[in-house]
């Protein structure tokens, strides 16, 4: 991997591949980092930047091939292997994830999951079986769990983290909203609903219309 990639250019590299999958599927096999620009909202500029990091793919004229340069950005996103992935809280949220049915197409594999709750070890849920916590570092031996899920409230976030770590886990995809310590070799990816809530409460609050008891538009926020 190269040094000093900025972490925005990473998040456009899942955006371009997404784009270049569509443009695959739709039977289209060369594009331009004209065409990802727009359809990643970004500059040529930054589409050409972003690619520089890791190489030089297009050719000045003709701009990639969508197979190609897909390949390329499956491989250096980590993507050209098989993650096995399991949910540490199997609430609500966890059970949710597990029923993802897309998690599976894109070469992340559930399988395991964790709890505490007594009344959940041993039952399937989600279509995966529940394990107590406390086996988890065999289960991740046994089974090579590359990634945890932490969907724990958030009073046991960090003692939940505290085991996946121990057990070796070296990738967390924290849904919990709280930060959590872990040593340098374990990679936290916190996806913050309610802070993301709060940055769409920002940008609309000029937007949204203001109604008053009886119904009627008022003015707006
Ligand atoms: P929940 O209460 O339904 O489920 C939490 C689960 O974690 C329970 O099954 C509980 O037994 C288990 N648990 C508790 N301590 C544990 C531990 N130390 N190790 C393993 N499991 C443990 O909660 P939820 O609604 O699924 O939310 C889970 C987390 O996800 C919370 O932090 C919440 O803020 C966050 N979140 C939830 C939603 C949502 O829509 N439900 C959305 C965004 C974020």
């Amino acid at each position: 991997m190269p040094k000093g990639v900025p972490s925005a250019t990473v998040s456009r590299l899942v955006t371009y591949l997404r784009v270049l999958t569509d443009l695959e599927r739709a039977g289209v096999s060369r594009t331009s980092s004209d065409i990802l620009a727009t359809e990643a909202q970004v500059t040529a500029f930054q589409v050409r930047k972003d690619l520089a990091y890791f190489g030089s793919f297009g050719t000045r004229g003709s701009g990639y091939s969508v197979h190609g340069l897909r390949q390329e950005l499956r491989r250096i996103l980590g993507l050209t292997r098989p993650w096995r992935v399991a949910i540490v809280g199997m609430g609500r949220l966890g059970q949710a994830l597990a029923d993802f049915p897309q998690l599976g197409e894109f070469d992340f594999e559930l399988v395991a999951a964790f709890d505490v709750d007594e009344q959940k070890v041993g039952k399937v849920l989600g279509g995966v079986e529940v394990r107590h916590t406390d086996e988890l570092a065999r289960a991740a031996a046994d089974l090579d769990i590359d990634i945890a899920f932490l969907t724990v409230p958030t009073p046991a976030a960090q003692a939940a983290t505290d085991k996946v770590v121990a057990a070796g886990i070296v990738g967390i995809l924290n849904f919990v909203p709280t930060v959590v310590s872990t040593p340098p070799e374990v990679w936290v990816e916190t996806v913050d609903f309610l802070a993301a809530l709060k940055r769409l409460a920002y940008y609309i609050k000029g937007r949204a219309p203001v109604i008053d008891e009886s119904g009627v538009k008022v003015g707006s926020t």
